[in-house]
């Protein structure tokens, strides 16, 4: 039993032919182990060109900066748009406390929203009753808005975009887990003012740990570089007017990155080939409901699949059966606990309306990652089945 292979969630996946290591060696080979380098400016060409293509041949003209982590990522976003002490920035409820800390950091409070049942999101118009709210209750605008794309999951952009114009609130989007997900045919993370990429070691591609911000052109891009960097003004000596921060991704990491991208449509690929298998293999559970895009312009990377559990149905509840898939070997993991449920952010104002708390009283994660084979799927349904009472 002690060497049983367990199916994990979605564990990091290197390159059959070993490009990562290709490029960390050049690294080596040529001194460029320092942070900047070529691999850094090189993974950030490649993200650029991932990025800006959409499905209509239209090519957008987004920066991208490489970055130490995905929270770093949102903490720059944050500085750039100049949100500080005493400030509100309104946050998605349903989603990793990653999204919401550097709000915090910032000396700021995060004003939770919750989602809408069809993409698990943030809802568009308790997004707006919750801006007309805070502007009665405190006599200002948010200064930003987070939404996110929880499991690879698009939101309804389009219509939150449409709130955020309308009071001209500058939207940071989340997406950390939705690397080269599509909405309307356009890469999340280029539609709103910056957007945010990870690259930790469960994410859809790794560089180990690392992240990237999204910007709208070259001068912002510059801007978040430099306070990335220290902010270090332009002097022989170290002279700052500016309190900076050291967020750069290092050429070793970036050397992973690029690797990465030379599979990450193949990764992507594997993600969204398991919504068939799982849809196929769950359609006559009844009581399992398997978490699918609900439009059709809407193209997840599907990064994790989801399922909710409904107890009456199914016999067992969400708990119940992770137990018993944790008994097979399989990992499962309970959905996000919304950001308004917990003890840290309990003063936090949070505009809710029950679906969050209903999804995490019943979700549960179920594997999907690049090391997932299909006798693993065939186990999990099969395991998953068998647990019906
Ligand atoms: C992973 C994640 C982040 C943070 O990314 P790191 O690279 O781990 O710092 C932010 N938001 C969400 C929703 C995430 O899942």
């Amino acid at each position: 039993m002690a060497d049983k292979k367990r199916i994990l969630l979605c564990l990091a996946h290197m390159s059959e032919t070993g490009e990562e290591m290709k490029f960390i060696k050049e690294a080596f080979d040529t001194n460029w182990v320092v942070p900047l380098g070529p691999n850094v400016n090189g993974f950030e060409q490649d993200l650029e060109s991932f990025i800006n293509h959409c499905d209509d041949g239209r090519t957008l003209d987004k920066k991208v900066v490489a970055l130490s982590a995905g929270t770093a990522a949102i903490h720059l976003a944050l500085v750039a748009l100049g949100v500080g002490a005493g400030d509100e920035v309104i946050c998605q409820s349903f989603t990793f406390a990653a999204s919401a800390n550097p709000v915090v950091y910032q000396g700021a409070t995060p004003v939770f929203v919750d989602s809408e049942p069809g993409t698990w999101n943030m809802d568009p118009n308790l997004l707006e009753e919750a801006i007309k709210d805070r502007i009665a209750k405190t006599g200002r605008k948010p200064k930003a808005i987070i939404p996110v794309y929880l499991y690879g999951m698009p939101a309804y952009i389009d219509e939150i975009m449409d709130v955020a114009r309308r009071y001209e609130i500058p939207v940071l989007e989340d997406a950390a887990e939705g690397f080269g997900t599509r909405y309307r045919g356009q890469v999340v993370g280029t539609i709103g003012d910056y957007g945010v990429m990870s690259f930790n070691g469960n994410k859809m591609i790794t560089t180990s740990g690392g992240g990237a911000l999204i910007c709208p052109n070259e001068e912002a891009a510059k801007r978040i570089l430099f306070f990335a960097t220290q902010a270090r003004e332009p002097f022989p000596y170290y002279q700052h007017e500016h309190i900076g921060f050291n967020y750069r991704m290092s050429n070793i990491c970036a050397g992973i990155g690029r690797g990465q991208m030379t599979i990450v449509d193949e990764h992507i690929a594997h993600h969204v080939r398991a919504r068939d298998i799982y849809a196929q293999g769950l359609a006559d559970v009844d009581g399992i409901t398997l978490h699918v895009a609900p439009e059709d312009d809407m193209e997840p990377n599907y990064w994790l699949h989801t399922v909710t559990v409904d107890p009456e149905k199914f016999g067992i509840d969400y708990d119940q059966l992770r137990i018993i898939l944790d008994e097979a070997g399989i990992e499962s993991r309970p959905l996000w606990k919304p950001m308004h449920l917990q003890p840290v952010y309990k003063d936090a104002p949070a505009y809710v309306n029950g679906v969050s708390e209903k999804l995490f009283a019943r979700g549960l994660c179920l594997p999907s990652g690049p090391m997932v084979t299909d006798e693993d799927f065939a186990l999990i349904i099969s395991t998953i089945k068998g647990a019906k009472k």
